[in-house]
């Protein structure tokens, strides 16, 4: 059924300053029929663009009535005036006001995409319509290919293009030489011929001519009705026509063209980007890197045990030993013994009293000469070294020196030096020695006594919890012995270097967020005349958000697709030249960091996107097509 058209009473002011408003449409009352083609004529400024903006649902804000088919627009939802752009009215500008990056073709298909019409529909249908208006031999065109004329034929045929009730077109061959101009009106003419109400808002007495019937505006009133044909049926109300929706891949092919109209400056800003997220991929693989070097070029078995002694010659208890067993971390916990100030020592006419006999279990102190009593020997200190040697000999000679060991009662057991350690304890001056575990056995069995359990060897599960478990146990009271107790610090220095550098890795991120920010805002500010046309063609205030958002969403895929090739680049070229190491110092973790970097530079792009979206769909129709 076609369009009947009525206004009653509009009224239509605009507020110039806070104070002052100006009122434009004062009082409007008029009534449209199917096949007119109306004039709408007034001085420049007498509030034709006005009318027709309210009559093509951009703008909602007057007072009156506009009704459709006995439907009041004013009734109608945000969803249902989407809907009416779509399906209802088709527009037409004197600037033409096509979509510049899409061909001829496109600019018509686009409106049908807007309200979901079938692919294979579109373009058979668009091209009818381009042949309606002469401009099929022009499809694969860009608009900045043609003349005005031209241009504002595709426009017609967008307008056309969901078979609208109403044509609006406002001013459509204001910018057109006279040729030109007639071919419009002729189209338009035509139109109106087949039984829709096309209005055209013109200056020209000429255009007026053509048409069938001339209302003029003066005053923000009707002061002329000319050839008013009389309304005869009567329509009734019928359901609000439900147009569909543009689908989500229309709408992502939207955001891509526009990702791709402005390359070059995506791409810059994709790669400026792409160094925060390929830093931080790249931190958090050389951190794992390095973990992965020492433990397993720097660590051995040796390195995660920790030695623990009680100062007094005091045993561990069960519970004691059962409650570091629980510690986090800890694998296992061995009693071992240190026997203090009980064996003497004696070498040809030399002898005294050793500090301490350690049992050989766990880890010894560094070997200065010869080496650590593994294969059954004695491991002895520096000071102990000197005692040994005559007045030529350097502590060197002790090495092989055969010591006779004892615990006063009982056998003494004859140990031959294997090696001197650096004592780094604060009784290096005084004498101490390694053994191995059955000499302290046999020791304490000959002399009967019971061997103490004052040593505890504690495993510990990996390098990460060295320092942990160290503190916990200096926590408890105990002191930590073992040379490598100071790993857990080589562990704790490349953590707090990693948190360092990923807080700087952070720091860059939000500076990415904030030019994804940047860009998208300068994105929208240029496409505000874009997002104009989008509207009046139907797209929802939805749909404009949607496309800036996969157009950021799209952005941060770049952006974490040139990061992860960047720091893979950086890791093997790192990684070849470091070689020697035997690991590979950025870890390539089986991809899971380089998988995070481009999940974060989408989540990022898509989040610092939703200010630019937003302020992108909430953008006033009327004012963006004006944008010039
Ligand atoms: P016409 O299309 O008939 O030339 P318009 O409808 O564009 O006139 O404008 C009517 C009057 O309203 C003009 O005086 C214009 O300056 C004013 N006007 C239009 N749009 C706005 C606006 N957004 N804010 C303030 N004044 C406006
Ligand atoms: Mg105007």
């Amino acid at each position: 059924m076609a369009a009947y058209l009525q206004l009653a009473n509009i009224k239509k002011e605009y507020n110039i300053s806070r104070t002052e408003t100006q009122k434009v449409l004062r009082d409007i009352s008029v009534e449209f029929k199917p096949g007119e083609l109306v004039a709408l004529l007034g001085e420049s400024g007498s509030g034709k663009s006005t009318l027709i903006n309210i009559l093509g649902g951009l703008d909602t804000n007057y007072t009156g009535s506009v009704i459709l088919n006995g439907e009041f627009l004013k009734d109608y939802t945000e969803r249902q005036m989407d809907d009416y752009r779509k399906k209802r009215v088709g527009m037409i500008f004197q600037s033409y006001n096509l979509i510049s990056n899409m061909t001829v073709l496109d600019n018509v298909k686009i409106a049908m995409k807007m309200s979901g019409v079938d692919e294979n529909i579109q373009t058979e249908r668009a091209v009818n319509l381009l042949k309606v208006v002469k401009m099929d031999h022009a499809a694969a065109k860009m608009p900045n290919q043609l003349s005005g004329g031209q241009k504002q034929r595709v426009a017609i045929a967008r307008a056309l293009a969901n078979n609208p009730e109403i044509i609006l077109a406002d001013e459509p061959t204001g910018a057109l030489d006279k040729e030109s101009a007639e071919l419009v009106m002729l189209i338009l003419k035509k139109i109106a011929e087949n039984g829709k109400l096309v209005i055209v808002v013109t200056h020209s007495e000429k255009v007026a001519s053509q048409c069938s019937r001339v209302v003029r505006i003066a005053d923000g009133i009707i002061a002329h009705d000319e050839k008013a044909a009389p309304i005869k049926s009567k329509y009734r109300p019928r359901r609000p026509v439900r147009a569909g929706s543009i689908r989500t891949g229309n709408i992502m092919a939207l955001s891509w063209n526009n990702l791709w109209r402005s390359r070059r400056r995506s791409l810059l800003v994709a790669i400026a980007m792409s160094i925060g997220i390929a830093a931080v991929i790249l931190i958090l693989s050389l951190s794992a890197g390095i973990t992965n070097y020492v433990n397993e070029v720097l660590i051995d078995d040796d390195s995660l045990r920790l030695e623990i002694e009680t100062e007094d010659e005091e045993d561990f208890s069960n519970a004691e030993i059962r409650n570091i067993k629980n510690l986090d971390g800890v694998s296992s916990a061995e009693a071992s013994t240190v026997s203090r100030n009980n064996v003497f020592y004696s070498y040809e006419s030399i002898d005294g009293t050793l500090l301490t006999l350690t049992a050989a279990e766990g880890t010894f102190p560094e070997a200065l000469y010869g080496s650590t009593p593994s294969e059954g020997g004695l491991y002895i200190n520096e000071a102990l070294a000197e005692e040994l040697c005559l007045e030529d000999e350097s502590a060197e000679d002790a090495v092989g020196k055969t010591v006779l060991l004892s615990m006063g009662e009982g056998e003494s057991i004859s140990l031959a030096v294997s090696g001197v350690y650096e004592d780094s304890s604060s009784y290096s001056q005084l004498c101490s020695a390694y053994a191995e575990k059955s000499i302290l056995e046999a020791l304490y069995a000959s002399a009967e006594r019971d061997m103490p359990n004052n040593r505890l060897i504690v495993s510990v599960e990996s390098s990460s919890y060295l320092s942990a478990v160290r503190e916990d146990l200096e926590t408890l009271g105990y002191t930590v012995t073992g040379e490598n107790a100071s790993l857990g610090d080589i562990m704790s220095y490349i953590d707090l270097g990693t948190m360092v550098l990923t807080a700087v890795g952070g720091i860059s991120l939000v500076v990415s967020a904030i030019m994804i920010f940047i860009v998208l805002y300068i994105s929208v500010i240029e496409r505000t005349k874009e997002i104009g046309v989008l509207r009046a063609i139907g797209g929802s205030k939805g749909n404009i958000k949607t496309v800036f958002l996969f157009e950021a969403g799209f952005l941060g895929a770049i952006v974490g697709g040139i990061a992860v090739a960047l720091s893979l680049l950086i890791a093997v070229i790192v990684n070849v030249s470091t070689a020697s190491l035997g690991v590979n110092i950025v870890a390539y973790s089986y991809g899971l960091y380089y998988f995070a970097g481009l999940a974060l530079s989408i989540l990022l792009s898509v989040c610092a996107g939703i200010a630019p979206a937003s302020y992108a769909a909430a953008l006033d129709p009327v004012e963006s097509l004006r944008r010039e």
